[in-house]
């Protein structure tokens, strides 16, 4: 027996007595499919699987999801993160119900045209619906067939990810490719794990390279870690008699269409509370602040880490007096902003995670929201 058929047999039989039940698997409906797997991009199982819960019980089908309105789709994915893949979501089941009759695609290619879906969720799709024989690569994928075969070509250059990708279409088992991509994938993510790999319990340990050349710990190989650019955020978050004001972010980045305190981009954030305040007051307020605001807090640094960027954010706490005049909500810096009374701006809209971070420490623990 060659190494192929070594590692696809040990692989199928692993998976047998090794794989765990989730609501996803098994599913043969394209559209629950193409759910989980857009939930499950950069997410935990743990985490994306109430999500999934929700959104097959609240949009049973694909036309479901497309007569839904986008703000509730949106509030039904926080806490997620990467909103640009829920808006691809519910804009793919629009035009799969306009321009398809509904219908999801039935080739890869098809799968593939659909917005927001990559080589790998095309893969997945079609072999879990339509048993078609397209092998999954992701970077459990790489993980493991780059250990076992001993392969050190960089998984994030073009040569490595042909050799990967031809290396992983050899394997797949054409009779059960759904179960042959679920079995490869599960067997990354919980057994040949990135840090502690299960080797002694390995059922490929005799044959695998990277085990029987101490090489476990250096493979895979990237050629470069992306960099991440820093930026930082003061938000205001004003207080007039319970009421706050948030604007629907217009800017086109993953933050878009989600609503947020009137913010203040800045090149750094400081420690000093009083120079925060400070830059606060001359930004949002350059001819002084109203009669009887004062600033009332600064929160402690929120920070939050995306795969290009990491976003630091403060919240500038302003309460108004009970006589401030309307007009000025009117004006800067609420102009374009709507009013919401603080405790419904959790349950009613979408905001960005770390908005929402804020707003659950404000919840636990000085009960202000
Ligand atoms: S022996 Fe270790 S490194 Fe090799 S496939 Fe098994 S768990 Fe992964």
């Amino acid at each position: 027996m060659d190494n192929h058929q070594f590692f696809s047999q040990q692989l199928m039989a692993w998976f047998a007595k090794n794989h765990r039940p989730l609501p996803w698997k098994g599913e043969k409906d394209p559209y629950k499919i193409w759910l989980s797997e857009i939930i499950l991009q950069q997410t935990r199982v743990e985490q994306g699987l109430p999500y999934y819960q929700r959104f097959v019980s609240r949009y049973p089908t694909i036309q479901h999801l497309a007569d839904a309105p986008e703000d509730e789709v949106l509030k039904l994915w926080e806490g997620l993160g990467y909103y640009s893949r829920a808006k691809n979501l519910h804009a793919t089941a629009r035009s799969i119900s306009n321009e398809l009759n509904g219908i999801f695609p039935g080739t890869y290619n098809g799968i593939r045209s659909l917005k927001g879906v990559g080589d790998y969720t095309a893969a997945a799709i079609a072999s879990f619906a339509f048993d078609l024989p397209h092998a999954v690569i992701d970077g459990n994928v790489y993980r493991v067939l780059s250990r076992f075969f001993g392969i050190a070509t960089p998984t994030d250059t073009s040569a490595g990810k042909k050799e990967f990708a031809t290396l992983a279409q050899q394997l797949i088992n054409p009779a059960r490719p759904g179960d042959y991509n679920q079995a490869i994938m599960d067997f990354g993510a919980t057994h040949c794990t990135p840090r502690q790999a299960k080797c002694k319990s390995c059922p490929m340990q005799e044959k695998c390279v990277a085990c029987q050349s101490g090489q476990v710990a250096t493979l895979p190989v990237k050629s470069k870690t992306p960099e991440r650019k820093e930026r930082f955020f003061i938000y205001l978050v004003a207080d007039f008699q319970g009421t706050t004001w948030v604007k629907k972010r217009s800017e086109k980045d993953i933050w878009h269409n989600l609503y947020e305190f009137p913010l203040l981009e800045t090149d750094r954030l400081t420690v000093e509370h009083q120079r925060t305040e400070q830059l606060v007051a001359e930004h949002f307020f350059p001819e002084g602040l109203p009669e009887g605001a004062c600033i009332s807090a600064v929160s402690k640094p929120y920070r939050q880490t995306l795969t290009h960027r990491v976003v630091t954010a403060l919240f500038c706490e302003i309460t108004f007096a009970d006589d401030t005049p309307a007009g000025v909500f009117e004006r800067a810096p609420f102009e374009h902003c709507m009013p919401l009374l603080k405790t419904a701006m959790r349950k009613n809209i979408a905001v960005p995670r770390l908005i929402d971070w804020y707003l659950q420490e404000k919840v636990l623990t000085l009960r202000l929201i």
